[in-house]
C-alpha cells in the first residue's frame, strides 16, 4: 500500500509521516531529504545550484541510502553521514533551485518509484500524490499557517519537537528568519513549472495549525480502512 502525504515546509509532514509508518508496519520516505542531499553535494563540490546541467550530473551520479536509526533514520549521500549537513541554511537555500530542475526531478523521481515498488511505503513530499504515486491508496495534503510553521522549524532547530510535546524557548527573531524563510520556500515551490507544491484533486486536506501530533495521525490513519487495521494489528 501506497500513502502519499504532501504539503508545505514546516505542516509537519515528517513527523507524522515517519509516525503513521511506524504505527502501520510501512516503511517511511523522505522524499524532501533526498532533493537536500543533491544540494548538499553540489555545494560540497563547487556546482552552482542554478547549473542546470551540472547538477543534474550531481543527481544522476549521487547515491542516496536512508540508514535505521534508533526511532529515525540516517540519510547516507555517497557512502557520507549527511544527516544533519542537509538541515543547514545554505543547504535550505541551494535546494529550491535544484529542486526546480526538471531533470533533477526526474531522476530522483524514479528513485522514489522504485523505493515504492519494493512495498509498503509512507512518502512524503511536494508532489508525491500529484507525480511520484498519482493512484496511491491514501493521499494527505497537510498544511498549517506560516506562523505555526516556523514556530515548529524554530523549536525543531533547537533539538525540540513540538510534535512530542518537547518545547524550547525560541528567540523571536530567529523565528522570524524561519517565517521569512519558509514563506520564501513555499513561493518557489509552488510557482515553479516542474512539479509545483499542490494538493492532488483527490488528497485529504487536514490543517494541523490547531490540532495536536496525535489528533493528526490519527485523522490520517482513520482515512482508510486498510491503515486503521494495519494500526490496529500493530497495537495487538
Ligand atoms: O520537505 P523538505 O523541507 O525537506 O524539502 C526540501 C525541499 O525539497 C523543498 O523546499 C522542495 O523544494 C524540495 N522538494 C520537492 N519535492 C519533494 C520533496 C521536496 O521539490 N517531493
Amino acid at each position: 500500500m501506497i500513502v502519499a502525504i504532501d504539503g508545505p515546509s514546516g505542516s509537519g509532514k515528517s513527523s507524522v509521516a515517519r509516525e503513521v509508518a511506524r504505527r502501520c508496519g510501512l516503511t517511511y520516505l523522505d522524499t524532501g531529504a533526498m532533493y537536500r542531499s543533491v544540494a548538499y553535494l553540489c555545494l560540497e563540490r563547487g556546482v552552482d545550484p542554478a547549473d542546470d546541467e551540472a547538477t543534474e550530473r550531481v543527481a544522476r551520479e549521487a547515491r542516496i541510502e536512508f540508514v535505521p536509526d534508533g526511532e529515525g533514520q540516517r540519510v547516507i549521500a555517497n557512502g557520507e553521514d549527511v544527516t544533519a549537513q542537509i538541515r543547514t541554511p545554505e543547504v535550505e537555500r541551494a535546494v529550491s533551485p535544484v529542486s526546480a530542475n526538471p531533470a533533477v526531478r526526474e531522476v530522483m523521481v524514479a528513485l522514489q518509484r522504485a523505493a515504492g515498488a519494493a512495498g509498503d511505503v509512507v512518502a512524503e513530499g511536494r508532489d508525491i500524490g500529484t507525480v511520484v504515486f498519482p493512484a496511491a491508496d491514501v493521499k494527505v495534503f497537510l498544511c498549517a499557517s506560516p506562523e505555526a510553521r516556523a514556530r515548529r522549524r524554530a523549536v525543531q532547530r533547537l533539538g525540540g519537537n513540538l510534535a512530542t510535546g518537547d518545547v524550547v524557548e525560541v528567540d523571536a527573531e530567529a523565528e522570524r528568519t524561519i517565517l521569512d524563510d519558509l514563506v520564501r520556500r513555499d513561493a518557489y515551490d509552488s510557482t515553479r513549472e516542474a512539479s509545483p507544491l499542490r494538493p492532488a484533486d483527490d488528497a485529504c486536506r487536514i490543517d494541523s495549525s490547531d490540532l495536536g501530533f496525535e489528533e493528526v495521525v490519527d485523522a490520517v490513519v482513520s482515512l482508510s480502512p486498510e491503515l486503521a487495521a494495519r494500526a490496529q494489528k500493530g497495537r495487538s
